[in-house]
């Protein structure tokens, strides 16, 4: 087990904002018996609040719901939330607004939700591949007047995967353009999500909004900070995007273009070898070598490989040559884990170990309440 960030090893307060939701849900459940956090509030709609948790949730994991949680009131929006931060797993209709709430009131907000993803000051964070720019955090906070408050996000579920496996091709050989078709599980669009009738036995050739953010997200994440704004990779890249009759993990066929030639095998032993340095190695839910390489010919797939590395590896197999750019391949992510809670856990692990998050003073809640006053959120 990890080290303990912490003086006097008492963990961090997290609360989770969108806590009924299949991603909250899975914050929740990874959120049982963690070593430097623990779950302390619940918050969702008005449809779940003044319930208990077991009450409000519909559970879609395998697990039973964890015993601390089953208890806890869910609340409302509440900016008076009795934690240290907040995960925001909240619909991307509410998110934006809540999430500036939450971060003006003295909250760190570590978000899932596309809201805040390409605001020029905020991190657009995966650990294994860009933790370097948290100095934006101080900036953001500056512009924006929060005091301790500020918002990290993580990327779109299509994006974590494959940029995660583009990251130590880029370092190694620079990448100029990518190709990429999905095939993306019916949880990447929440629950109850995509209609039985529209999905069952089918496929359907649009997700709202997707391309786009498969377009722009992998610009910021492997672009650089320059201590003011983040600055654009400039890759070309196109996505295509369609959701497939799967329950979990979006499975993507990607074609590369190469600044410097190399062959199949060198592609290969650099996804292999991909190892994360000596900071992210003390985080409890990182893996060292995040990228999995499989040679079997009909692998990944998403029933029989989803879940390795407890859902926070990338999963790529059938690396072969391509005709019209240089290198193809196919590849596998867990969208709720590695493209969602997972990765909003393993980013507020980066933030604990650099001391950005704290235990919250008890003047900020009563600033808190003079927030919601302002903002119209609720305070109880
Ligand atoms: P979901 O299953 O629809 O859950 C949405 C959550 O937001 C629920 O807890 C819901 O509470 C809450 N909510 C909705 N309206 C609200 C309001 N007006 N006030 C307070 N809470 C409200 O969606 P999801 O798939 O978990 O996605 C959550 C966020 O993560 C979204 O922004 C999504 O884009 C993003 N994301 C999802 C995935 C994925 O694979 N699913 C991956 C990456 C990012 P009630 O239960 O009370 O309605």
């Amino acid at each position: 087990m990890s080290a303990l960030p912490l003086r006097n090893g008492r963990k961090l307060r997290a609360g989770v904002l969108g806590a009924t939701g299949v991603v909250g849900q899975r914050l929740v459940h990874l959120l049982a018996d963690h070593p430097w956090f623990e779950l302390t509030e619940v918050a969702a709609s008005e449809r779940s609040s003044g319930r208990t948790y077991a009450q409000a949730v519909c559970w879609h994991l395998d697990e039973p719901i964890p015993r601390a949680a089953r208890s806890l009131v869910v609340k409302s929006l509440d900016l008076n939330l009795d934690c240290d931060f907040v995960f925001s797993a909240l619909d991307s209709s509410v998110a934006g607004s809540a999430e500036e709430a939450f971060a003006r009131a003295g909250y760190p907000v570590v978000s899932n939700s596309r809201n805040h993803r390409m605001d020029p000051d905020v991190p657009l964070l995966i650990p294994e591949v860009n933790a370097a720019p948290l100095d934006a955090i101080r900036v953001q906070q500056k512009r924006r007047g929060y005091d301790s408050g500020f918002i990290v996000t993580n990327p779109n579920c299509s994006t974590a995967g494959l940029v995660l496996v583009l990251k130590p091709l880029a370092d190694a050989f620079g990448l100029e353009k990518i190709f990429v078709v999905t095939m993306q599980a019916v949880s990447g669009a929440g629950y109850p999500g995509v209609p039985a009738l529209d999905i069952h036995s089918n496929v359907v050739p649009v997700i709202s909004g997707e391309e786009e953010k498969m377009e722009s997200e992998p610009q910021k994440l492997l672009g650089r900070w320059d201590g003011e704004r983040f600055i654009d990779a400039g890759l070309g890249l196109s996505a295509h995007c369609n959701r497939v009759s799967v329950i979990d993990g979006h499975l993507e066929c990607v074609s590369l273009s190469l600044k410097k030639i190399a062959s199949l095998a060198e592609v290969r032993e650099c996804l292999r070898g991909f190892e994360v340095g000596q900071e992210l190695q003390s985080l409890p839910s990182v893996l060292r070598n995040p990228i999995v390489v499989l040679d079997e010919p009909d692998r990944p797939q998403p029933r029989k490989d989803v879940r390795a590395g407890n859902g926070m590896a990338a999963v790529v197999g059938r690396v072969r040559e391509c005709p019209l750019f240089d290198v193809k391949l196919t590849l596998l992510s867990h969208n709720l884990v590695r493209g969602a809670a997972g990765a909003a856990l393993l980013n507020a692990e980066l933030l604990a170990a650099r001391g950005l998050l704290r235990p919250r003073p008890v003047d900020v809640q009563t600033r808190a309440s003079l927030v919601a006053g302002i903002s119209g959120l609720c305070v109880k």
